[in-house]
């Protein structure tokens, strides 16, 4: 169903009030401004690299691959033997095997070939891989069927990575590949940022915990689990304090105590303009500070950001859609700039829309979306998930992720191109 039009309010304006709103781009900048990469570096063993953030540049200490290797399983032959017109026949007078000392397997001559395998150190006066496949072999004779072109098959020393260059660069992610870099150049160890030390809370006084029983007008918790869950990384270091009652007193005293070796406070809840909202009142009255209030996002218009006691503050709405998204689209970045991460990886790519969409101008929609099929473009196709999805957690379970709907937007056509935010 498509929403009503309204009448087009300013591209950064609350469609409801006319108040100014802060652009989604601008809110994450200030929210990066306030960040501080973590100083602190930790050296840890191989097996406990994964998803912790590099420290400083890997520069490598031997080159890769570390000696002239055989890129086949083939014969190692002399390119200047190759007769110019006519059958090459050359005479098999070694082996070398991956892991074989090729110094001591003797040296190619003349009019000769040895056999060797993927990985073999080229042998002293070979300067040419044939692949087995093209060669006949009679006894210990081979005859060449295909030509060999100088220098083929043969993966040089330092091809890969020359000894003394920057393998990785400070602030990279160490995944799979990256953790294979550092073994390959014979490293057991890296140094890597300290962990971000996350306090988490949720608040509302509507909250219980799964397992429990529901007294009239109370809900599950679903943020705690959801944020614990989003949290979930090597290079976060999480304190959960629960959840807290919309108390003022209660919330100030959460706040001040979370503030306490911590690099970040994520919050869930009280961050709207109810009157029982105290969230943002509370960090102000504990001594912190507000940079960040009221974006043109939707979900996710209350975020709030600030700083207490040198920690930052990300305060998500409750809703736990509007939570979700706000932490996947600026939370998380200001995190990944703490974690000391030097580019922010966020899976975004140019989808198509499906049908016509019409909606009410003001924020920058974050709509939930599933991808159906690929255009003749290539572009995947998404069709848009019901408009008033906030508060729908089923809604974003079944998506594939976000279409952001620039601010302006009233009327999207079928086949416009929309960025996604994959989940
Ligand atoms: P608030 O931002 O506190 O005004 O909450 C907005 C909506 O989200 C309300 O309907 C709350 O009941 C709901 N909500 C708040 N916190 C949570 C939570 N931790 N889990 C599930 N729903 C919540
Ligand atoms: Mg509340």
């Amino acid at each position: 169903m498509p929403e009503k039009t309204a009448p087009a309010p300013d591209c950064c304006s609350d469609e409801r009030t006319g108040a100014a709103l802060i652009p989604v781009d601008r809110a994450v900048e200030i929210g990066i401004a306030l960040a501080q990469p973590v100083a602190e570096i930790e050296l840890v063993t191989l097996d406990d690299a994964y998803a912790r953030i590099l420290a400083d540049d890997l520069v490598a200490p031997m080159p890769l691959p570390p000696f002239d290797n055989s890129g086949m399983d083939g014969y190692a032959l002399r390119h200047g033997d190759i007769a110019p017109s006519g059958p090459t026949h050359l005479k098999v007078t070694g082996r070398v095997a991956a892991g074989d000392d090729a110094g001591r397997a003797g040296i190619v001559g003349k009019g000769e070939a040895f056999r060797i395998f993927t990985g073999a150190a080229l042998p002293q006066g070979a300067d040419a891989v044939i692949m087995q496949e093209h060669v006949a072999r009679a006894g210990d004779t081979i005859t060449l069927t295909a030509p060999v072109p100088d220098g083929n098959n043969i993966r040089r020393k330092g091809e890969d990575a020359p000894e003394g260059s920057v393998l990785l660069s400070a602030g990279t992610y160490l995944g799979a590949r990256e953790i294979a870099a550092i073994a390959s150049v014979g490293q057991p160890r890296v140094q890597v940022r300290r962990k971000v030390k996350i306090a988490l809370f949720c608040t509302g006084s509507e909250l219980r915990q799964p397992g429990e029983s529901l007294a009239p007008g109370q809900i599950y918790n679903s943020n705690r689990f959801m944020m614990m869950a989003a949290l979930r990384t090597p290079s976060i270091s999480l304190r959960d304090f629960g959840a807290i009652d919309d108390d003022p007193d209660q919330l100030r005293l959460a706040l001040i105590k979370a503030s306490k070796d911590a690099d970040i406070i994520v919050t869930t809840g009280g961050v709207s303009v109810g009157e029982e909202d105290h969230m943002v009142e509370q960090l102000v009255a504990a001594g912190g500070q507000i940079d960040v209030m009221k974006i043109a996002m939707k979900p996710g218009k209350p975020l709030s950001v600030g700083t207490l006691n040198g920690a930052i503050f990300i305060g998500l709405p409750g809703n736990p859609v509007a939570a979700y998204t706000t932490w996947k689209v600026i939370g998380q970045c200001i995190a990944d700039k703490v974690s000391g991460l030097k580019t922010s990886k966020k899976a975004v790519f140019q989808v198509e829309l499906a049908r016509d969409v019409t909606r009410r101008a003001g924020r920058q929609e974050y709509r939930p979306a599933r991808i159906i099929g690929t255009s003749p473009s290539g572009h995947p196709v998404v069709e848009l998930l019901d408009h008033s999805f906030s508060a729908k957690i089923s809604l974003i379970c079944s998506s594939d992720g976000f279409a952001v709907i620039p601010p302006e937007a009233t009327e999207l056509t079928a086949g416009m191109k929309l960025s996604f935010v994959a989940l």
